[in-house]
């Protein structure tokens, strides 16, 4: 089969998918990391497969693997179908070679909850967070709270980019807050 026949379908497990891989940690030592080494020195002929996946093919490869590469909560949660991701720590070629291109600023990485999409790695993430730990906040609060309080940006800004009254963030803050009983 060709690549250019290969014709990617939306994962049907995708909702379970979500939340359910454990997030993973930056490796200490990146040196002689056959991981990172392919990340950076092979091309992905990949993309994306639906706003949480994306196929990547690295040059090397004799054939794609599907990641789950996503925003969730203030983390990232990733997978990938292949062996090398659950014997290092996570770090296999095609996850590092995403975490290579979202820093290089040749893919954004889509927020699950809010819908925002991330062209870099945003202030607040933190690897090994808890995906599941804002949950109970409407997407609206979320975004809020991770743009505003977990972010740069102030409450009056964020109300004219997001086209709400600095009234209606403060309420969206005020509820987060509450909701997550000031977690950072
Ligand atoms: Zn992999």
């Amino acid at each position: 089969m060709s690549r250019a026949s290969r014709v990617w379908q939306p994962s049907e497990d995708l909702p379970t998918q979500i939340g359910g891989p454990p997030t993973f940690s930056m490796p200490d030592d990146l040196t002689g990391n056959t991981s990172w080494e392919r990340a950076y020195l092979e091309d992905d002929e990949g993309g994306p497969v639906n706003d949480a996946e994306r196929m990547v093919y690295l040059s090397g490869s004799d054939y794609p693997h599907r990641c789950l590469w996503a925003l969730q909560g203030r983390t990232l949660v990733a997978d990938c179908d292949c062996e090398a991701h659950r014997y290092r720590d996570g770090w296999c070629p095609h996850v590092a070679s995403l975490w290579w291109q979202w820093i290089t600023g040749r893919i954004s990485v889509n927020h699950v909850e809010t819908g925002r999409e991330y062209p870099a790695p945003p202030a607040w993430l933190q690897l090994d967070d808890d995906p599941t730990a804002y949950e109970q906040l409407t997407p609206a609060e979320l975004d809020a709270l991770l743009t505003c309080d977990l972010g740069s940006l102030g409450v009056r800004e964020y109300a004219r980019v997001s086209g709400r009254s600095p009234g209606t963030v403060g309420n969206l803050l005020a509820d987060a807050r509450a909701k997550t009983e000031g977690r950072p």
